[in-house]
């Protein structure tokens, strides 16, 4: 690509890349969590590694809404390498949940 062409390239910011993300949310839950379990976990390390903030704390309690989750299942990982093995992920059902649009 010649360098007029790279200075024509719009550049893309984070906020912009992000909002290319598409959701077609699964009625079916693809994430459970067993949030009693999640009482006796004291590093709750889901709250740190998800981007899309799948995990919160509400009033010192865990709590969790999968619409906006993209699916890289790092919560799963950490939960049952460091947490209390609360998380149970799996892919939404075929067609559903998170598409990226490339290009
Ligand atoms: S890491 Fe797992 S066990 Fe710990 S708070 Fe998060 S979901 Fe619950």
């Amino acid at each position: 690509m010649s360098s007029q062409g790279m200075a024509a390239e719009k550049r893309l910011t984070l906020a912009d890349r992000l909002s290319t993300i598409q959701f077609d949310v699964d009625t079916q839950p693809f994430i459970t969590v067993d949030t009693n379990t999640c009482k006796t976990c004291e590093k709750k390390p889901c709250l740190y590694v998800c981007p899309a903030t799948v995990y919160t704390l509400e009033n010192s309690e865990l709590v969790y809404n999968p619409e906006g989750c993209m699916e890289m299942g790092v919560c799963q990982i950490v939960c049952h390498s460091i947490g209390k093995s609360a998380i149970k992920w799996n892919y939404p059902r075929g067609g559903k949940g998170v598409s990226f649009k490339y290009g």
